[in-house]
């Protein structure tokens, strides 16, 4: 039986088959993927092989899993431990951003887009709350529109408040497995209960979106949307994990970055002070936005190569 991981808890899973039926699965001894031997393998968003154990009970035993398309990892304080896997097998991640109440960094999105990048996943950019935005939220909005669509990346503009724009992001989401991500406090539970409300009716996993239970846990979990596609929540889960990038590759995710590189001087190049660079003359230009410059500057610095 093929069927999909919906839910890990540690020890066991929850699996859907292709019907959509629900099982508990789990795995005996220990399981290996690649070179990793590990008791609790699997993430959200897996696409596993089990075999029945109990037909009264649902439980299922798995026997192997299937290649992932992609996934992706939480950062861990302890990097040379092995990192954890959030979820595996998406077609994109979204992030939910505000700019009051509170107010999403631009840092925090380009780390975001910079992860995406780096496991190959499409990025999408939803600022809620529109209804909150007065001149300053309003022009500063348009700026990273601008800037953001340039460099490729969905940019939408909603108020779940005044049910604006949000059924742009229902399009968005169908059919597809789409990662939510975001701080907490931006509306995404108020999203999901807006925009689909027959799941906070369904059942009582659901209506976790809308309730305090949902932000107790740290294991992720993926849910099926009444349009077909399928939505994985991390909660507790505050940021992606840029585990895995080299200093020296770091530039290769900013995509108005990756554009100019080979014409700069030395082909090292880190962009910071190195003669003949055209990733600076870019900023100077202004072809390139200087805050997602800070931003690279930051994340440059935050990158310690000892740790992999
Ligand atoms: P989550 O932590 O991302 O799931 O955020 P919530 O959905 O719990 O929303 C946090 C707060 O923001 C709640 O008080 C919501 O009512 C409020 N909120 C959500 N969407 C909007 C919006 O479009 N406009 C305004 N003004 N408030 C919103
Ligand atoms: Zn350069």
């Amino acid at each position: 039986m093929k069927a999909r991981v919906y839910k890990s808890t540690g020890s066991w899973y929850i699996l859907k088959d292709e019907t959509g039926k629900q099982f508990n699965g789990r795995i005996k001894g220990v399981f290996k993927i690649g070179d990793i031997t590990s008791t609790n393998p699997l993430a959200v968003g897996d696409w596993v092989d089990a075999e029945m154990e109990n037909e009264k009970e649902d439980s299922v035993i798995i026997t192997s899993i299937y290649d992932r398309e992609n996934y992706i990892t939480r950062t861990s304080p302890h990097r040379k431990v092995q990192h954890h896997i959030i979820a595996a097998n998406l077609d994109q991640a979204l992030l939910f951003a505000t700019l009051k109440e509170p107010r999403t960094s631009q840092g925090f999105i380009d780390r975001f887009l910079v992860t995406a990048e780096a496991y190959h996943i499409p990025a999408i950019l939803v600022f809620n709350k529109a209804d909150l935005y007065r001149k300053k939220e309003t022009d500063k909005y348009a700026h990273l529109e601008s800037v953001y669509s340039d460099i490729g990346y969905r940019v939408e503009l909603i108020s779940v408040k005044e049910h604006k724009g949000i059924e742009a992001v229902r399009d968005i989401l169908q059919n597809k497995t789409t990662l939510i991500s975001g701080h907490s406090g931006v509306g995404k539970s108020t999203f999901i209960n807006a925009v689909f409300p027959e799941m906070a009716l369904r059942t009582q996993e659901v209506s976790e979106w809308s309730g305090k239970g949902m932000h107790t846990t740290t294991f992720a979990e993926m849910f099926d949307l009444p349009d077909g596609g399928r939505i994985i929540d991390t909660p507790g889960i505050r940021e992606l994990g840029l585990v895995g990038i080299t200093r020296q590759e770091l530039s290769h995710y900013f995509p108005e970055m990756r554009k100019v590189l080979n014409d700069c001087q030395f082909n090292n190049c880190l962009h910071m002070n190195e003669p003949g660079c055209a990733v600076k003359a870019a900023v100077s230009n202004d072809t390139i936005d200087i805050d997602r410059y800070v931003s690279y500057c930051t994340i440059l610095d935050s990158i310690d190569e000892k740790d992999y």
